[in-house]
């Protein structure tokens, strides 16, 4: 893969630069905290090189240097969500071309590709990448890019991304990684062969449930053009306040799934122990089908976890709506525990021979750990388990 990363000789740990952004924009002021810069344009000839903020201003900047850190690469780019961020890759594509994508994408990317990308002449293939012949398929059909997302939502299927960016590189086949639901901290796509690694900033990277934002980070020159072309070109870029509230949710980042993670291995082990649960999924355990691969390719098992209840819709319904510090909402990645019911919420708009063939029924359910006191978690889980 080629790289023009420069060699850094000493780089501190990852709380570190979670903390310690670069430059604030505001030297003359001592400020701690980095202000924000509302103005949609500059003068021209300022040092910074700012123009108009839909290509750029200062929050943008400080939020893509803690990125760009944290990733432990050359760049990112900020997009005003990761649904943006997604636009921006599939803007770069031409009629004609073919984008292979897990078949477990991401509800909206599979919308943006199949109802709007479509119409423009973009094709898409859909693979299942845990199935080996799916490496055969890259081969045989050449894609443009490839499109991964690894674990996938809700079931936590875990794909083995050298493996896949082995065989892609030697194609010069671009890859996509949608590394939201592990961010930089728990897996690194572009150590291991991604082009480009993508991430839906509204989620773990910020934290709070408070702002919408996506982000790219690549080691290539040209991608990284691409992609603050496309950020001016298509309007895609964020507001300069939300940038700023992700670079304060970036500070807590290594703490928050620190503890969401050590809470998530201990919920899912009693989920799986309860009598009422039929399965639990969650890439560490012993019992997930790709364990292998998650041990190999993640530094911890994350903070999701699915489950499949012993009941009916109405009786997994009522088992959601009955936990006391679990929202029944859709996302994922805040400090505070939301439950999921993906049939109804997250997957309601897709048909039910598909929801069957993804493993999606009325009894599943998607967790996602938050902050809390692990004790209080557990037992109102007990609890409504207990009454199911
Ligand atoms: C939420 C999410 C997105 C989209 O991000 P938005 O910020 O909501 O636009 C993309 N990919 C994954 C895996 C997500 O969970």
């Amino acid at each position: 893969m080629s790289s023009d990363k420069p060699q850094n000789h000493y780089s501190p740990g990852l709380s570190t630069r979670s903390i310690h952004h670069g430059e604030s924009f505001a030297s003359d002021t001592g400020t701690v905290m980095p202000p924000i810069f509302p103005s949609s344009t500059f003068e021209h000839g300022n040092p910074g090189g700012f123009d108009y903020t839909r290509s750029g201003n200062p929050n943008f900047r400080i939020l893509e240097s803690v990125l760009s850190s944290i990733e432990d690469c050359s760049y990112a780019t900020v997009f005003g969500s990761g649904v943006s961020a997604i636009t921006a890759i599939a803007s770069t594509l031409k009629t004609g071309d073919l984008v292979l994508c897990e078949e477990n994408l991401y509800g909206c990317t599979i919308r943006l590709f199949e109802q709007i990308f479509q119409r423009f002449g973009l094709n898409t293939a859909w693979v299942d990448f845990t199935d080996a012949s799916s490496l055969t398929t890259i081969t045989e059909k050449k894609p443009a890019m490839i499109w991964l997302e690894s674990p996938t939502n809700p079931l936590l299927k875990i794909l083995d991304i050298s493996k896949i960016c082995t065989v892609a590189n030697a194609q010069k086949i671009p890859v996509v990684v949608d590394n939201t639901f592990c961010t930089a901290l728990l897996q690194s796509p572009l150590k291991i062969g991604a082009t480009l690694s993508l991430t839906s900033t509204t989620k773990y990277i910020n934290g709070h449930s408070d702002a919408l934002g996506g982000a790219i980070c690549t080691n290539e020159r040209k991608w990284q053009d691409l992609m603050t072309f496309a950020q001016k070109a298509l309007g895609l870029q964020p507001s300069p306040f939300d940038c700023w509230l992700i670079t304060r949710g970036i500070k807590t980042l290594p703490l928050r799934l620190e503890r969401q993670v050590s809470n998530a291995a201990a919920l899912a082990d009693q989920l799986a122990a309860h009598p009422s649960v039929k399965w639990v999924r969650y890439p560490f355990r012993g019992d997930h089908p790709q364990q292998n691969v998650a041990l190999r390719q993640m530094n911890a098992g994350g903070a999701i976890i699915t489950a499949n209840l012993k009941g009916n819709q109405n009786q997994t319904f009522s088992f959601c709506k009955s936990l006391k510090f679990f929202t029944l909402a859709e996302s994922l990645g805040g400090v505070e525990s939301l439950i999921c019911h993906p049939a109804t919420m997250t997957h309601a708009s897709v048909d039910a021979t598909t929801k069957a063939h993804l493993g999606i029924d009325e009894s599943l359910v998607r967790f996602s750990i938050g902050c809390e006191d692990l004790s209080d978690l557990s037992s109102d889980l007990k609890k409504a388990l207990d009454q199911l």
